[in-house]
C-alpha cells in the first residue's frame, strides 16, 4: 500500500532513542523533551515551547490558558478534525461554528466579520453571543492542511472584539506567512499556538504535541498544568488541578530528529505539490486548494477537488494508493449539530463532498508519484 502520508524516520531518531536506552532516561524528564522544546520554539520563531503528549492536550491546556470557561463559546471552522472541537468542549464550552472558503478551505473571514458586527455584543466582561446570551472567549483558526487563511485579517477582527486566538497549527509545522516584518511561522500569531507530532504529521515522534507563546506566566502555566500541577519538588504538593499531559522523553528524542529533518521534509511536500498540480491541471474538473496570498504552506497533504470523488476513492484505494476524504464537517457529527453554525450556502458540506487527498509521504518516489497522476487521469 501506497501510504497517504507516513512516517520518514530515516534521521537520527535511532540514535537518539538508543541514547534514551543506554542512559535510562525514557521517562518524564531528560535533555531530550528540551532540546525538543527549543528546537520547536526556534522553528516557529516564539520565546516559549511546552511539549506536550499530543496535539489535542496542547488545545486543551491553551484554551484552558486563554480563560475558556463552562459555557463560553469558542470560534472554529467548521472543517476541520474533530480534535479542534473535543478540546472545546473538555473544558465544558462549546464551538460557534463558522463555515468556510470554497477556495483555501480555511475559515470564511467574510462570515466571521458579520457574524461578530451583527450577531454579538460587548459587555464589561466580554463579548456575547446575542442569540443565547452566551459568552465567546476566544476563536481558533485551524491551518487546515497546512494552509494559512488571511491571518494578518484574522488577528485584526480578534484584537477589534478583543477575543484571544489560539492557533491550531497541529498541520502546519514549516508553513510561514509573510508579512511586511518578514516571514511569520504558523503558531506565532496567537496567544497561544499548538502543534501535534502524530504519525501522520509532517513530522512525529510516535504521538506528541506543543504549546507555544512568547508570554513567559503562560508558559510556566502550561507546564506546570501538564505536570501534575506539582507545586514542590520533593513534598507531594499540589496548587491546582493538574493534568499528566507531559511528553516522554524518548518520544522527544524522535521528535527532535525530525526536527533536524523539518527543512528537506518541506522541501519535499512542496516538490510532491508541485508535481501533482502540474500533472493533474486541466484533468476532468479538478481543482486545488487555493494558495492564499503571502502564504507558503508545508503542502502537508495534498489535496484535490472534483465531484468524481467517490470514484476517485475507490479507484486509487483499490489500486493500492492510500486516498482519504476530508473530514466529515463537525455540524454533521452528532456531538455537535445542535451547535450554531454560521453560514451562507453551506460550503463545507461542498467541499466535504468533493474534496480527496492522495498519496504524499516525504519518501514517496517519482515513479510513485507517476502512477498516482496516471490512476487518477485514467478516472476521468
Ligand atoms: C492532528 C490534529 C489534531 C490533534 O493532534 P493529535 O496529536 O493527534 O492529538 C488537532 N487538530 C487538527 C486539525 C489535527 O489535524
Amino acid at each position: 500500500m501506497l501510504l497517504l502520508s507516513g512516517p520518514n524516520l530515516s534521521g537520527n531518531e535511532w540514535k537518539y532513542v538508543k541514547d534514551c536506552l543506554d542512559t535510562g532516561w525514557v521517562s518524564s524528564v531528560g535533555s531530550y523533551v528540551n532540546a525538543f522544546e527549543e528546537a520547536v520554539a526556534q522553528q516557529a520563531g516564539r520565546r516559549y515551547a511546552v511539549a506536550t503528549a499530543s496535539g489535542t492536550t496542547a488545545l486543551h491546556l491553551s484554551l484552558l490558558l486563554a480563560g475558556v470557561r463552562a459555557d463560553d463559546y469558542v470560534i472554529l471552522p467548521n472543517i476541520t478534525f474533530v480534535a479542534s472541537a473535543n478540546s472545546v468542549r473538555y473544558l465544558g464550552a462549546d464551538p460557534l461554528l463558522v463555515d468556510v472558503d470554497e477556495h483555501n478551505w480555511q475559515m470564511d473571514l467574510d462570515l466571521l466579520e458579520e457574524h461578530l458586527a451583527k450577531a454579538t455584543e460587548r459587555r464589561d466582561d466580554g463579548l456575547y453571543h446575542k442569540a443565547d446570551g452566551r459568552r465567546i472567549a476566544a476563536i481558533m483558526p485551524v491551518h487546515v492542511l497546512g494552509h494559512m487563511g488571511d491571518m494578518p485579517r484574522l488577528m485584526h477582527l480578534a484584537k477589534a472584539y478583543g477575543l484571544p486566538v489560539i492557533e491550531d497549527a497541529t498541520e502546519a509545522m514549516g508553513t510561514t506567512f509573510a508579512q511586511a516584518e518578514g516571514e511569520k511561522h504558523s503558531g506565532s500569531y496567537g496567544l497561544l499556538g499548538c502543534f501535534s507530532f502524530n504519525g501522520n504529521k509532517i513530522i512525529t515522534c510516535g504521538g506528541g504535541g506543543m504549546i507555544v507563546t512568547d508570554d513567559e506566566e503562560l508558559a510556566h502555566r502550561a507546564k506546570h498544568l501538564s505536570t501534575q500541577a506539582k507545586a514542590d519538588p520533593l513534598a507531594y504538593f499540589h496548587d491546582e488541578v493538574g493534568y499528566n499531559y507531559r511528553l516522554v522523553n524518548v518520544s522527544a528524542a524522535i521528535g527532535l530528529a525530525q526536527m533536524e529533518q523539518l527543512p528537506k521534509f518541506v522541501e519535499r511536500k512542496r516538490e510532491i505539490a508541485g508535481f501533482y498540480r502540474d500533472a493533474l491541471a486541466g484533468v476532468g474538473d479538478i481543482a486545488f486548494q487555493e494558495v492564499v496570498e503571502g502564504c507558503r504552506p508545508n503542502w502537508w497533504l495534498f489535496t484535490i477537488k472534483t465531484d468524481r470523488q467517490a470514484e476517485l476513492l475507490q479507484r486509487l484505494n483499490a489500486a493500492k494508493m492510500q486516498s482519504r476524504p476530508l473530514w466529515v464537517p463537525m455540524n454533521r457529527l452528532p456531538m455537535y449539530a445542535h451547535l450554531p453554525y454560521v453560514q451562507r450556502n453551506d460550503r463545507s458540506a461542498y467541499i466535504h463532498e468533493r474534496c480527496l487527498s492522495i498519496p504524499c509521504s516525504t519518501d514517496i518516489s517519482d515513479t510513485d508519484l507517476e502512477r498516482v497522476a496516471k490512476c487518477i487521469r485514467e478516472g476521468f
